[in-house]
């Protein structure tokens, strides 16, 4: 059952608001899975055994990564007491890699759930830089 999904739909902002559901869930979560376990390219700038950061596919900003953990948590909004440490990792990540980046200040951004703007439901945090930032955001 739900073998009938195509096997990538690739998520585009076009889309929002889309219905939530099933559908859009399962196919957005295979996506970052399909990145951390290799199936398709991304431009990775860090990884280790519990996280993966790479370039996102339409920058927002002139530096726009996404910092995945390597375990599936569909969204923040799902996260449970059991996930702290590693979304303790992430965080504390941050930094490192916006050093990485040549980045001084910088925006960090988890959108979750579809009201929010999420569009693939695999947890991440948008690390954004390299030009000015407003609040508050749209
Ligand atoms: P969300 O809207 O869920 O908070 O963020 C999802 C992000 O993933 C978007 O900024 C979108 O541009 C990015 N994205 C979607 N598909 C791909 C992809 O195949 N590769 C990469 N690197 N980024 C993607």
């Amino acid at each position: 059952m739900g073998c009938e999904q195509p096997a990538v739909v690739l998520p585009v902002r076009a889309s929002f608001p889309f219905r939530p559901g099933r559908l859009n869930s399962r196919v957005m979560s295979t996506l970052f899975g399909k990145i951390v376990r290799k199936e398709i390219p991304a431009q990775i700038v860090y990884e280790d055994d519990q996280c993966m950061a790479f370039h996102d596919l339409h920058p927002q900003a002139p530096v726009h990564v996404l910092i995945i953990p390597k375990q599936e948590i569909a969204k923040l909004g799902d996260a449970k007491q059991e996930d702290a440490a590693v979304l303790g990792h992430l965080m504390t990540k941050v930094p490192e890699i916006a050093r990485s980046l040549n980045l001084r200040d910088f925006r960090v951004v988890v959108n979750s759930g579809a009201a929010a703007g999420q569009t693939v439901f695999h947890l991440h945090l948008h690390l954004l830089g390299g030009r000015p930032f407003s609040w508050p955001p749209g």
